[in-house]
C-alpha cells in the first residue's frame, strides 16, 4: 500500500449532447485524472483531442488543454509518466498523442476494439512514438494502483483503483456514468450483463471515494461511526 498516492481531477472539457443521443441537449463533461504516487504521474484519460470538424460540429466542445489543466494543479506536461486510458473512444484519449515514448496502458479488447471503423478517430490513438502496453485482466502497475477489467461500455473499458491516506479511491471511467447512477439513485446509462457486473464489482470494492468520467458529482462515502 501508498498512501501518499493522490488524486487530482482534470476538468478537461464541456460539450453538448447530439440531436441522436439519448441525453440530447444536456450539457456534458470530460474529466481525466492525475494519479501522484511515489513514482511518477500517472493520467488516467486525455480527454478530447485537437480541434476535428466533425466533433466539434456534432458536441461543440469546449476543451481545456491538457497542458492548461495539469498547471491548475501544479503540473507540466513533463511530470507526466504513464498514461492509462479507460478505453480509446475520442473523448478518452484525444490527448494520448502529447505522450510519445511514455507507456500508455490499455487493455487487450479495446485496442482491438478501437481497429473497427468509426470507433474513434484512429490519428489520436495511433501516433508516432505511441507505446501502448496492451494488458489483461486486472493488474497492479506499481504503488498499489491497479487496472481493473470494468467491460460492459465497450469491450475492454478498464477502471482504475488507487489506495490513498483517505481510503480507496476508485476511477471508474464511464463504467458507471455518474454518481447518482453508483448510488442507485439513477438509472443506469446502460444496463448489460457486463454492464451490470462492473458495476457490481466496483461497489463491492467498497471504496471511500469514486470519481467518474462525466460528472462533477464525486462519491463519497459517509464516514463510518467505527464501534
Ligand atoms: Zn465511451
Ligand atoms: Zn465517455
Amino acid at each position: 500500500m501508498s498512501p501518499s498516492n493522490r488524486v487530482l481531477p482534470l476538468r478537461l472539457a464541456e460539450f453538448r449532447y447530439p440531436t441522436e443521443h439519448p441525453r440530447h441537449g444536456a450539457a456534458g463533461v470530460v474529466y481525466g485524472y492525475v494519479v501522484r504516487s511515489p513514482h511518477g504521474c500517472l493520467l488516467f484519460d486525455t480527454g478530447i483531442g485537437p480541434p476535428h470538424p466533425e466533433i466539434d460540429a456534432y458536441y461543440a466542445p469546449r476543451r481545456v488543454p491538457l497542458d492548461r489543466a495539469l498547471r491548475d494543479q501544479g503540473l507540466g506536461l513533463d511530470d507526466v509518466t504513464a498514461v492509462a486510458n479507460s478505453h480509446l473512444h475520442f473523448d478518452h484519449c484525444g490527448g494520448n498523442a502529447r505522450f510519445p515514448g511514455l507507456p500508455i496502458y490499455v487493455q487487450r479488447r479495446e485496442r482491438e476494439a478501437a481497429r473497427a471503423p468509426n470507433y474513434t478517430v484512429r490519428e489520436w490513438v495511433d501516433f508516432p512514438g505511441a507505446d501502448y502496453r496492451v494488458v489483461e485482466g486486472d493488474v497492479e502497475i506499481g504503488d498499489g494502483i491497479r487496472l481493473l477489467d470494468t467491460r460492459g461500455h465497450t469491450p475492454g473499458h478498464q477502471s482504475l483503483s488507487v489506495p490513498t491516506e483517505s481510503g480507496l479511491t476508485v476511477l471508474a471511467g464511464h463504467a458507471i456514468f455518474s454518481a447518482a447512477e453508483y448510488r442507485g439513485r439513477a438509472v443506469p446509462e446502460s444496463s448489460t450483463d457486463e454492464d451490470r457486473r462492473s458495476a457490481e464489482r466496483l461497489r463491492a470494492l467498497d471504496p471511500a471515494r469514486v470519481y467518474f468520467s462525466h460528472d462533477d458529482d464525486v462519491y463519497d462515502r459517509a464516514p463510518s461511526r467505527g464501534r
